[in-house]
Parts: structure tokens; C-alpha cells; sequence
């Protein structure tokens, strides 16, 4: 049969005979989940943990695809493995002169922070509470316990909704004046057990169990149940935790926290989640149970003041927590009950963190010889480097923000970071306002798992309850979301959705600022900074470790026909366009530029007249040079459609030679057309120079014209109307007929579909002076950069190829041009030519491309829109979002690669270009060179390089990093 249960001191034991094996700690997580491997190691280590048992994440399963029953087996291993908890105690379970009573409790095999449910105090009834009560000596103790397990039991078990009971609650509090919990007597806990108990016979047409097995049957099903709650699936989509991992159920031995003033429980972290500091963090409460510090329903205290509460326990605990730390080589985050000043550990886990934490405890475990660096590398994801580098708040704007009197209030800086958005109340309006693309900043008292949605929509979070380790605090640090709770100056009016702070409201809808590192809220928009990654010491230290990973000479193996793979790891490259933006990736560790996309520098202002100008006439005046170099083809080859001219014919050549060339002359087009040249000659030549001294000594790919050229004139539609207009209202003026030559010119241009139209290497062949001045550009500002002293390596890339033979054309004659301004300057430089690949046709004869072009760089964004037929511009807005949501695609192929398609036609060009020229350079400049799971792909297809955006640069380091360990040594290749 089965086994579906593991006694917590025997656990591991068995599982080594199962397994036949020592069991690793993610074995165990994966059938006794987190909490139960942890209750497991604990008790292992000697330490004080009630006795308990586990049932099973497959048990969890098991019962869900039984259609919610429990698999055979179940119920019996759970009564024998109670029996041997009663007998470890000398207690029994129902037994009213010596009652056991138990905690039920899910644990999955990932962390799920609140997500799931708790019941405590289970096996009480009104039998086995007098037991309780002369044990313990302890009336109101008793009372107490009772009335939480029947709140408890009936909103988790039975689904009654919390606010029958927080009335029931709230009134007797009222009516006897007590503010705090704590406040209210036995006999008024006795009579808040009564009216509790009428509260759940009137919601559910029944009584509370009195029978503790049935109470027990219930609870672990509920636990079970909640596996498939709304905020359990919304949880799991957002970590992208699979949903057949069942959570397991852990029925523990209950101790007190809330047996008098020398009880009391708490969370601790081992170090600071927040900051990543090495000491103990946390708070606690005295007289109270686990839920009271979670729920930020009553303010907690500093762990470090248990200090002087008990010092004894405490010293225990700081004690607990090293030897924890050091067992498991990574923070934790403990809870604890120390009852009648005794201390009892209830859990162990990893704790969560923010960004920043994770990079600063992943260095210092290295420094403190706790891990490898490689560990520390895997430690820290992605996400943690990307939320690191996110804005903050500009300290000027701070400053005038509090002198104005904005400050409203400041809380727990629970979750560091800067976020502004407009008040939202509750968490489906907030999730509401997210998804239309509004700012939110999620307002609640506290904030329950059921808030997950919301809270993930919005930009920040912000409480007026709880402390550092309540619900809305472990969330934020969760998914890197600006977080402050227990900012108790606001007053939160969820019936009116209004906040209060003295005699200011604050309404839904309007906008606040939150400093999450500060806790300091502001009332409108104050503007962000991004944050001074020369001061990150931590992190530049781990990307270097990262840098240090992908250098290794051997750490790509290929097979003996792969000619020209690189065998050391991915660089990173950056697509850059502008000087500040090259001088902030190189700052980030930038290796190179990947992409500059030059045609955005034509959208500036005093250079866009230019550049319409040359649109204008650039047909008319290509129409002449195309006449005249026909004529000059036919005089210099002296044949005519392969018949030798003879006299007559040459004379009459020359002489329709001698025409054009006048009609050239006389051109108004040719000499607006060439005069736009010119003008826009030294603005790119200053744009590379620019370049070059930004990335000097490293590689800088210049990319030519892309982009239709439509998207440099005015939009049709706009025009139209603005001429209709006007001409309705009778004007005659030069602008309106300038207007009306611009529609015209527009109108001609236009193409059904401008993506598959006049772009890329089509424009550079259709018009070639514009590219050939780019070309003159690159290299008059190359050789002058040399002449300074730089070391420079510009590569020209031409965008969009599909044929080779287009390359011929254009390639051979932009060398020229390259050659004839490096004969003009007299100086010789290295430099490139070569495509992109973003044709699936490219990438199919990569083989003769790679005759022409000395390197390639996948345009992942055309690649995936001409692979899957999907428009760039539209799919999303369309029908991509829904396709995702359904699961007809795996992700958003724009955004992380397509390895089945897109990446098949990637790792079919650059093995077909190797083949012709084994020594090409390959990279990628397309939106995946920054998202790691893209760039994965890339280190297993043998690219040299990843491209992205400067700001994911860090992270892209750290991605081709993790590629690289966790890779090494495998054979790559088909
Ligand atoms: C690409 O297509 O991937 C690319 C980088 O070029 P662009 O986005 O400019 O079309
Ligand atoms: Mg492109």
C-alpha cells in the first residue's frame, strides 16, 4: 500500500530506506513539502520541535483526482501515526483529563506564503477544554484557545466568510470597552465561545464537531482543498509553480503562546530580509498565537527586544538560528512559541527576500565560506537584479516634497523600492485599474492571501497594520513590489474608500508616492532616479564572479564538427544608440554595442526637416542617377544589349549623358535630395564619434537604415484631415499647399503591408546615397576617433537581408565607400561588415550569406514576426495576451524565444553560416538578448553574444552565467 504519512523523528529514516538512499533536502520537500522536510531536519538536529506528523504532497493529489476523497489508506495511517504521538505525550486525543490538542497546517514544496491554510487548536471541544482549563490552571486561556479554533475551523474548513466572526468579535469588544484582543476576560471569552458557536449554526445549519476525529478529517481536507483555491492558483501562476505539486498537511503538537505573560510567539529571519544584514530579524508577541504576528492584526515587538523579555529563550534562539543557518547554508525564516518560557521551534524555511538581501546574503555567505560563488550565482535570480536596478525616488524631490508638507505618513519599510500610482481600495479594482495599464498603489488596513491579485497588479503596497513579517510584507518582498505596512497614521475608510491621515482625505483614484526602503508615504507624483550602481558593491561584485563564469576557455563543449563555436560563455552586448546610453551599459558591464539603430537619431527635432526633405525627393532624383549611370554602364563597357556601339550610337549616348547630367544639375530634387545628405552627414558622423569614445576598444555594430520610411512623415490620416479642413474653410496659403505636397508624397509611399515593404536592405539597394552616406559617416568618424588615439572596431550591419544576392549589390559597393574615406584619412582600421538575420529565409541559406557577410546578429523581433506570421505591431493588442492566458502558446514569443521554431531556425543559421566561414561572429540584438530564458537558448546555440537595452545588461550577466553552470559539461550540440 501506499504510504502517505511520515512521523516527523523517524521521517527522514524512512525515506532513506524508501529511497534506498539519504534523502537530499529537495526530496524530501518534494513528498513531506517545505514544512515538513524542515520539521523533519529540525528535529534531526536535536532541536525543540513538538512531536507531528506529515501527510503527503501525492496524498494531496491523490485526493483531488479521486474526485476529493481521501485514497485508501489515508485515514488509517493517519490514526496510527496519531496513536504514536499520543504515546510520546502521555496524551490523548479526546481524552478530556489529558487533551492533545493539534495544529493542521499546509506546507507545499515551495515557500507559498500565506496562501494556504492553518488550523490550530483542533481536538478541542467542550469536554476536553475543562481538561485544558485544570491543566493549565488557566480559564481564560482555555476560552481563548476555543473560540480561535471554532473562528478558525469555520471560515478555513467550512468556508464561512471571515466577517461573521470579526463581528461577533467586534461588538463584544464594543460592548465591554476593550481595545486590544487581550483586553477581554474568561468570562468574556466564555461568552464570545457561545455567541461563535450560535454564529456557526446559523451560517452552516449545524453545529461545531464536537467529535476531535472529525474535526481532524475536516481540517486536513480543507487543507488539501485550499491546493485548488483561487488564491492558490493565482499564487502559483504568478511563481509559475506547477499545479500537480499537491501541498502536504502537517498535524502538529500544539504549544501556547498565549498562556500568560510568559508566553509568547514570533518569526524570526536570520538575517534581514529586507536589507540583507547579518542579524536576527523579526518581532513577536507575548500572550498570543502564530496568526495574531502574521494577521498585523496587534503590533508587534523587535525580535532583538526578547532580549530583555526572556533573555534565556532568546539566547536559545539566536542560538537555534546559527546552528539553522549553517545546517541549511542559506537565511531562514523561523517561527517559534516559547511557552511558559520555554521555547519550542514550529518551522524552518528560506526565507524570502527582497532583491537587494538576496545579492548581499549570496556575497556574504561567499565571504563567510558558507558557499561557492557559483552557489551564490544561482542564488539570485534575474528578477532580483532587475528589481535592483529599478527607479528610486530623486532625494531633491524628496526633500521638496516633505518641505511642501506632502509627507502624510511613515510605516514598516517592508519592501524596498519607489513606486506612485493612484489609490486603490481593494484588490479587484486594483487588479482592474493594473490590466488597463493605470498606476496603482494598493491601499488595504492589511491584507489577507485573497488580496494576491490585486497585489500583483499593482505598483506598490501599502498597510496601516502589521509588522515587517505581516502577510502584506512578505508579498511585496515576494514579488519585488515597493512595500510599507503599519503606517498607523492613516486612517482607512474602505466603506467610504477614503484614507484620512489629521485633516487631509485622500480619495480612490488619487495619487501617492511610496518609498518602500524609507516607509515614508507622499501624497501626489514625485519623480524617480534610476539608482547608482557604483555604489552596489555587492551586486558588482557578483556580476564580476558572473563575468569571471562565462570567460572560463572550456566551458562550452562542442562536438568535433563545430568548426568556429566558442567555447567560453555568452558576452553581453548592449543596443545602444545614443553616447549616454553606450557610457551607462558599458557601466553595467556592457562588452560591446550590439545594435545602434541609426535611424532614431533622425527623429530628432532640428533633423527630421532634413530627413523628410530627403524622403521627398529622393525618387525623383534616383530616377536621374539611375538614367545616367545606365548611360555611363553602356560608354564604359562599349556594348549596347551585347552589340559594340559604334560611332553613332556613342555620340548619341554622350550626348543624352551630357543631358542628364544637366538635368541633374538644373534638379530642384537632386539638389534638395543631396543637400539633405549633406546636412545630415556631420550630425551622424559626431552621433559614431560619440559612440566610439563611449565603447572605446570594444566592438560597436552600426546598423543602416531599417525602418520604412513612411514613419518619418507626417501620419496620413492627420494630414488628410488637416487638409480637408482647411480647404473646406476656403484658405489658400503656401503652408497649405506645402501640407498638401506632403499628403501626395505620403499617399504615394504608402503600402499595404509597410513591414514586408520598402525597409531594411530594400531601401539601402532602392536609395543608395543615403546608406553609402551612413557608411562615410561611420568611418570619417572612425578614422578621426583612431586619429585621437581610440581603438576602434566599428561594424557596419545591413538590416533584413533574405537573398544573397542583395547583399552583392549593396555590400561591395558600402566597402568601397568604407575603403575610399580610409585611403581619404590615410589611416587603417578593423572593421566588419555583415547582416542581420531576420528572414527565415536569411537563416535557411546562412550558408551563402556567410560568403559576403563576416558576421551575423539575429533580429529575434523580425525573426519571430515573419516565423510565426504574427504582426509585432498588432498580435499583442489582438489576440497574443488571450493566447497565452489559454495556453495555446507557452509565453509571449516576442518576449521569450521561440526555441521550436524561431530557435530552430536560429541554430540552423549559424551552423550553415560556420560552415562557409567558421570564424563568423554571431550574436543576438533582438527584445530576447535580455530575458534569461532567451539568452539560455543563445549560450546553448553557440552565439558569442547577447544584445539588450543597457538596464538588463546586470541582468543579462547573470542570466548568461547561469546558463554557463548550469550547462558545463554537458555534451551541446544537436
Ligand atoms: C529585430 O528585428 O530583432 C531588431 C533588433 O530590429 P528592429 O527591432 O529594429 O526591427
Ligand atoms: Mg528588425
Amino acid at each position: 500500500m501506499d504510504k502517505w504519512v511520515y512521523l516527523t523523528h523517524t521521517a527522514y529514516d524512512e525515506l532513506r530506506k524508501t529511497l534506498g538512499h539519504a534523502p537530499s533536502l529537495d526530496e524530501m520537500k518534494a513528498i513531506l513539502g517545505g514544512k515538513g522536510a524542515g520539521l523533519a531536519d529540525m528535529t534531526r538536529a536535536g532541536l525543540p520541535v513538538p512531536p507531528a506528523f506529515t501527510i503527503t504532497t501525492s496524498a494531496c493529489m491523490a485526493y483531488i483526482e479521486a474526485g476529493y476523497r481521501f485514497p485508501e489508506g489515508l485515514w488509517e495511517q493517519t490514526l496510527e501515526a496519531m496513536k504514536v504521538v499520543e504515546s510520546r505525550l502521555g496524551k490523548g486525543f479526546g481524552d478530556p483529563a489529558n487533551p492533545l490538542l493539534v495544529s493542521v497546517r499546509s506546507g507545499a514544496r515551495f515557500s507559498m506564503p500565506g496562501m494556504m491554510e492553518t488550523i490550530l487548536n483542533v481536538g478541542l471541544n467542550d469536554d476536553t477544554l475543562k481538561g485544558l482549563i485544570e491543566f493549565t490552571e488557566n480559564e481564560r486561556f482555555g476560552w481563548d484557545s476555543y473560540r480561535r479554533l471554532i473562528a478558525m475551523f469555520g471560515r478555513t474548513a467550512m468556508g464561512i466568510p471571515d466577517e461573521v466572526f470579526d463581528h461577533v468579535m467586534e461588538s463584544l469588544k464594543a460592548e465591554r470597552g476593550a481595545h486590544d484582543d487581550t483586553d477581554l476576560t474568561a468570562a468574556d471569552l466564555r461568552e464570545l465561545v457561545a455567541r461563535f458557536k450560535g454564529a456557526y449554526r446559523k451560517a452552516l445549519g449545524q453545529d461545531f464537531p464536537q467529535d476531535p476525529y472529525e474535526q481532524l478529517r475536516l481540517a486536513v481536507e480543507a487543507v488539501f482543498r485550499s491546493w485548488m483555491g483561487k488564491k492558490a492558483i493565482d499564487y502559483r501562476r504568478a511563481e509559475k509553480i506547477p499545479d500537480n505539486l499537491g501541498t502536504a498537511v502537517n498535524v502538529q503538537t500544539m504549544v501556547f503562546g498565549n498562556m500568560g505573560w510568559d508566553s509568547g510567539t514570533g518569526v524570526a529571519f536570520t538575517r534581514n530580509p529586507s536589507t540583507g544584514e547579518r542579524a536576527i530579524f523579526g518581532d513577536y508577541l507575548l500572550n498570543a498565537q502564530g496568526e495574531d504576528v502574521v494577521a498585523g492584526i496587534r503590533n508587534t515587538k523587535p525580535v532583538a527586544e526578547l532580549a530583555n523579555d526572556m533573555p534565556q529563550a532568546y539566547a536559545q534562539l539566536l542560538d537555534i538560528c546559527q546552528k539553522m543557518e549553517r545546517y541549511y547554508r542559506d537565511m531562514q525564516d523561523m517561527e517559534f512559541t516559547i511557552e511558559r518560557g520555554k521555547l519550542w521551534m514550529l518551522q524552518t524555511r528560506s526565507g524570502k527576500r527582497t532583491a537587494r538581501a538576496a545579492v548581499k546574503i549570496a556575497v556574504d555567505m561567499v565571504a563567510e565560506g558558507l558557499i561557492t560563488r557559483e552557489e551564490a550565482l544561482l542564488r539570485v535570480t534575474p528578477k532580483d537584479v532587475d528589481t535592483f536596478l529599478h527607479p528610486q525616488f530623486d532625494e531633491k524631490e524628496v526633500r521638496k516634497a516633505k518641505e511642501a508638507g506632502r509627507l502624510l505618513a511613515t510605516g514598516v519599510n517592508a519592501s524596498p523600492g519607489a513606486a506612485v500610482g493612484m489609490l486603490a481600495f481593494d484588490a479587484d479594482t486594483a487588479e482592474k485599474w493594473g490590466k488597463a495599464g493605470r498606476p496603482v498603489i494598493m491601499i488595504r488596513p492589511e491584507t489577507k492571501p485573497d488580496d494576491v491579485h490585486g497585489m500583483i497588479a499593482a505598483q506598490g503596497i501599502l498597510t496601516s497594520r502589521g509588522g515587517a513579517t505581516a502577510h502584506a510584507a512578505v508579498v511585496a518582498r515576494q514579488f519585488g513590489k515597493p512595500g510599507i505596512v503599519g503606517a498607523r497614521d492613516l486612517q482607512i475608510d474602505l466603506d467610504e474608500r477614503l484614507v484620512r491621515v489629521g485633516e487631509r482625505v485622500l480619495r480612490q483614484g488619487d495619487y501617492v508616492s511610496i518609498d518602500g526602503a524609507t516607509g515614508e508615504v507622499f501624497e501626489g507624483q514625485i519623480p524617480t532616479v534610476v539608482p547608482d550602481y557604483e555604489k552596489e558593491v555587492e551586486l558588482r561584485t557578483l556580476l564580476e564572479w558572473a563575468d569571471e563564469v562565462c570567460a572560463d576557455p572550456s566551458v562550452r563543449e562542442w562536438p568535433a564538427d563545430y568548426a568556429g563555436y566558442p567555447t567560453r560563455g555568452l558576452q553581453v552586448w548592449t543596443n545602444a544608440d545614443y553616447p549616454r546610453d553606450a557610457r551607462r551599459a558599458r557601466l553595467y558591464g556592457a562588452r560591446g554595442i550590439g545594435l545602434c539603430r541609426t535611424e532614431h537619431m533622425f527623429f530628432e527635432q532640428e533633423r527630421l526637416p532634413h530627413v523628410q526633405q530627403m524622403i521627398l525627393n529622393a525618387d525623383e532624383a534616383q530616377v536621374l542617377f539611375d538614367r545616367r549611370a545606365r548611360l555611363q554602364g553602356i560608354l564604359t563597357a562599349g556594348k549596347e544589349e551585347g552589340k559594340p556601339l559604334d560611332d553613332k550610337r556613342r555620340a548619341e549616348l554622350q550626348a543624352d549623358l551630357a543631358a542628364v547630367e544637366d538635368e541633374i544639375a538644373a534638379s530642384p530634387h537632386v539638389k534638395a535630395y543631396l543637400g539633405a545628405l549633406e546636412a545630415l552627414l556631420p550630425n551622424q558622423r559626431s552621433d559614431f564619434l560619440g559612440l566610439f569614445e563611449a565603447m572605446a576598444g570594444l566592438p560597436v555594430i552600426i546598423r543602416l537604415i531599417d525602418p520604412p520610411l513612411h514613419e518619418f512623415l507626417p501620419s496620413q490620416e492627420e494630414l488628410l484631415v488637416q487638409v480637408t479642413e482647411r480647404r473646406a474653410r476656403g484658405e489658400v496659403s503656401a503652408e497649405l499647399l506645402e501640407k498638401e505636397r506632403m499628403l501626395a508624397a505620403v499617399q504615394k509611399m504608402h503600402e499595404s503591408n509597410p513591414m514586408m515593404g520598402l525597409r531594411g536592405i530594400r531601401l539601402g539597394i532602392t536609395y543608395p546615397d543615403i546608406t553609402k552616406m551612413q557608411v562615410r559617416a561611420i568611418f570619417e568618424a572612425a578614422c578621426q576617433a583612431a586619429k585621437e588615439g581610440i581603438v576602434v572596431k566599428p561594424e557596419v550591419m545591413i538590416p533584413l537581408t533574405g537573398h544573397i544576392n542583395e547583399l552583392k549589390v549593396t555590400q561591395v559597393e558600402l566597402e568601397q565607400v568604407a575603403k575610399q574615406v580610409m585611403a581619404e584619412q590615410g589611416i587603417e582600421i578593423e572593421y566588419k561588415f555583415g547582416t542581420m538575420i531576420e528572414i527565415p529565409r536569411a537563416a535557411i541559406t546562412a550558408d551563402e550569406i556567410a560568403e559576403l557577410a563576416q558576421f551575423f546578429s539575429f533580429g529575434t523581433n523580425d525573426l519571430t514576426q515573419m516565423t510565426f506570421g504574427y504582426s509585432r505591431d498588432d498580435a499583442e493588442r489582438r489576440f497574443l495576451v488571450k493566447y497565452v492566458e489559454a495556453g495555446i502558446l507557452p509565453n509571449n514569443p516576442f518576449q521569450v524565444l521561440d526555441r521550436d521554431g524561431v530557435g530552430v531556425l536560429i541554430k540552423m543559421g549559424v551552423r550553415l553560416g560556420r560552415r562557409t566561414r567558421p570564424e563568423l561572429e554571431v550574436g543576438i540584438c533582438g527584445e530576447h538578448g535580455g530575458d534569461p530564458s532567451s539568452i539560455e537558448f543563445c549560450h546553448l546555440a553557440g552565439l558569442h553574444y547577447v544584445s539588450c537595452s543597457p538596464f538588463r545588461v546586470p541582468v543579462a550577466r547573470l542570466a548568461a552565467a547561469q546558463a554557463a553552470i548550469r550547462h558545463r559539461g554537458k555534451a551541446l550540440g544537436e
